[in-house]
């Protein structure tokens, strides 16, 4: 582990996805984003009976964390309680490049692999206001 601080970003990823609200796809997952001031925001997946209005933990951490005034985030820890980790879907990269492009992800689970990566090369050629 690194200065990012991993143990304790996916330890709050872990705590999140026990909180998930999923009895329409029994998939749990949890993220934790750290800010640039430090601060850890942790998020779960919350469905919904409309399943559209599904809202992944990736992005409820983001909002967390954006709620709290952080406008920075400089990594990101999902954990899902499965053999084989998961990567934030195309919805949350987009919204992982708004306050994260530099940021690096951490994708953990029950196995023991794990997956490393970095937001923009989750999401190559993002869109962006202005244009980067
Ligand atoms: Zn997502």
């Amino acid at each position: 582990m690194d200065d990012i601080g991993w143990h304790a970003l996916v330890a709050a990823a872990k705590a999140a996805s026990a909180q998930a609200y999923c009895p329409f796809s029994g998939f749990a997952v949890g993220a934790a984003v750290r800010a640039a001031d430090g601060r850890i925001f942790a998020g779960c997946n919350v469905e919904n009976a409309s399943y559209g209005l599904a809202v992944c933990a990736e992005r409820n951490a983001v909002f967390h964390a954006v709620a709290a005034g952080a406008r920075e985030i400089v990594a990101v820890a999902v954990y899902t309680p499965t053999p084989m980790y998961a990567t934030p879907c195309g919805a949350c990269r987009q919204v992982l490049l708004e306050f994260g492009r530099n940021a690096e992800v951490l994708c953990a689970c029950e196995g023991a692999e794990h997956g490393r990566f970095t937001v923009s090369s989750l999401l190559p050629h993002g869109f962006a206001i202005p244009p980067r």
